[in-house]
């Protein structure tokens, strides 16, 4: 039996934001996440950490807050962000009275803009629509949500804080009316631990419905389905956007080596097994390409799907404790708290509110929250960051497109004991470009049974579902060159390594 002051359910930004939070105001806790971190919308997202410019016109509270936090995350987390600045492009056809508006709007809020001609616009992004009216600038930057999440972890562990990743909560300890624990099973040996606490934190996200409901509660929550694409190379150096109301598949944002797209909006009322659909893929695929023409004859390599928590609208909701209106903390009154809604870009002040509230509410006191002004822990261990770094050590390479060594490969299976691909892709990028892991995934499990982490039967099972699930990624997007480059790869496991009678 495990004690502490506070169980937080979910490893994505949210969560990993609470984890610091409490440990720089001295708390205890344990977080649980049943799949790595940012295994949730946090590693399905654009990675855009917005101006708020997306919001000025429908929703100037969370712009404000979105270029509030914009502003301290660039300060504080230099080695996730990039700090590309954004283009809201005006293409013949969209409405100049909009572009009016988003103006006035952005102005209203405090986010800096710059109206620049259509050739200026091009001067910066040579590959955008030539026929483009006209751009504004603002302050966009492009974050890497996995490297947010592991930096959050690092502080939380440095003081303390307990990680028990691919984990999962099945169940509630409850006594005299109130929640006491939860129990969680280890999702590779199945075993099951239980943890105890003064208070549960509900952070998961789209599971939040869920959550709640192992708990005997509910939740006023829509789940609206994203998808995205990725390109195999970077189409534009800044954050693209269409200015126009918010629509599909109207954001570009260049990540690393390459671009995502996106996304789509669909109902939905679960946020598992979600496939993206080839129609979501043709509508941001020709959305983007009005943007950037390029897209449409680029070669895809991906597209991937997330869920957004949305809040049900403030006349549905029964909680009169809105903190905001991007986001909401619910207080159970037996022990949990949820908190709901939100994005990626405003998860440190989501993190402040919660861990605020939960002080005075349940440990009766005050103590100044930090998060803000103080660096993320641990960027001096992003050494292969930005791509150029890695350049320089290109010996014993085991992932050819994204130039991951053996080095790093055996660096995060000594420095976290895993057994698993995916920890080891977050890390590293390994797998993540134009092949998808194709020709890499079977070196890279091949090291981890050379230590010893996994057995022979293991890594074949392990390889096996890192293929199923590599191929739903890819499938939505395979044409041309994707889908020959496919056919090479399908040869390899099926004829070579004979995994067809696996
Ligand atoms: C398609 C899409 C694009 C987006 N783009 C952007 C963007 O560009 N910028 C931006 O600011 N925001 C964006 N967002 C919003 C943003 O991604 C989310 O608001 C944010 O990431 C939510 O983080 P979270 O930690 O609250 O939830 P999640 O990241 O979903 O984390 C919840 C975690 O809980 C875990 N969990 C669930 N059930 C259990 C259980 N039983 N036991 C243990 N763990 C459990 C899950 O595995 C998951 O990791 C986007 C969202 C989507 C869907």
């Amino acid at each position: 039996m495990i004690k502490t002051d506070v169980i937080i359910i979910g490893g994505g930004a949210t969560g990993c934001g609470i984890a610091r939070d409490l440990a720089l105001r001295g708390i205890a806790h344990h977080l649980i996440e049943k799949g790595d971190f940012a295994a949730g919308a946090t590693g399905a997202c654009h990675g855009l950490l917005h101006s708020g410019g997306r919001y000025a016109v429908s929703d100037p509270e969370a712009a404000e807050e979105c270029i509030r936090e914009n502003m301290i995350l660039r300060k504080i987390g230099e080695k996730c962000v990039e700090q590309t600045g954004g283009l809201f492009v005006r293409l013949a056809g969209d409405s100049r009275r909009y572009r009016d508006k988003f103006l006035e709007s952005c102005d209203r809020v405090g986010i800096d803009t710059e109206l620049l001609s259509g050739a200026r616009a091009l001067d910066l992004v040579p590959k955008l629509n030539p026929s483009l009216e006209e751009a504004v600038r603002v302050p966009d930057c492009s974050i890497d949500p996995f490297r947010l999440c592991m930096l959050n972890a690092i502080t939380s562990k440095n003081r303390g804080g307990v990680f028990h990743r691919h984990h999962e909560v099945f169940e509630f300890i409850k006594e005299k009316g109130r929640l006491a624990g939860v129990r969680a099973r280890d999702r590779f040996t199945g075993e099951i631990k239980d943890l105890r606490a003064r208070v549960i934190i509900n952070a998961s996200g789209a599971w939040g419905k869920k959550i709640a409901n192992l708990a005997g509660h509910d939740l006023p929550m829509n789940l609206s389905k994203g998808s995205l694409v990725i390109t195999n190379h970077r189409l534009t150096n800044m954050v693209i956007n269409r200015l126009r109301p918010p629509s599909n598949g109207d954001i570009i944002v260049p990540n690393e080596a390459v671009c995502l797209a996106g996304t789509t909006s669909i109902s939905v009322d679960s946020p598992d097994n979600l496939v993206v659909g080839a129609d979501e893929v043709d509508i941001v695929t020709r959305e983007a390409g009005r943007m950037i023409p390029e897209f449409n004859s680029t070669r895809l390599i991906r597209a991937y799907t997330g869920v957004r928590p949305l809040l049900l609208a403030e006349k549905d909701a029964t909680d009169d404790r809105s903190v905001s209106r991007g986001f909401r903390i619910i207080n159970h009154q037996d022990g949990m708290y949820s908190i709901l809604g939100g994005k990626l870009s405003t998860y440190r002040l989501m993190a402040e509110k919660m861990v605020d509230t939960v002080l005075k509410e349940v440990f009766d006191k005050t103590v100044a929250c930090q998060t803000g002004d103080l660096p993320l822990e641990g960027q001096e261990f992003l050494s292969g960051y930005p791509l150029s770094t890695r350049l320089k050590d290109m010996k014993d390479i085991i992932c050819e497109c994204e130039l991951v060594t053996r080095k790093d490969v055996e660096s995060v299976i000594d420095r976290i004991g895993t057994k698993s691909i995916g920890d080891i892709q977050h890390r590293t990028r390994l797998g993540m470009g134009p092949c998808q892991g194709g020709f890499c995934t079977y070196r890279a499990l091949g090291i981890i049974q050379e230590k010893g982490k996994i057995t022979c039967d293991e890594s074949m099972g392990a390889l096996r579902e890192f293929l199923q699930k590599r191929f739903r990624g890819i499938r939505p997007a395979l044409w041309g060159d994707q889908l020959r480059e496919e056919q090479l790869v399908e040869g390899i496991y099926l004829n070579i390594m004979n995994m067809e009678q696996q």
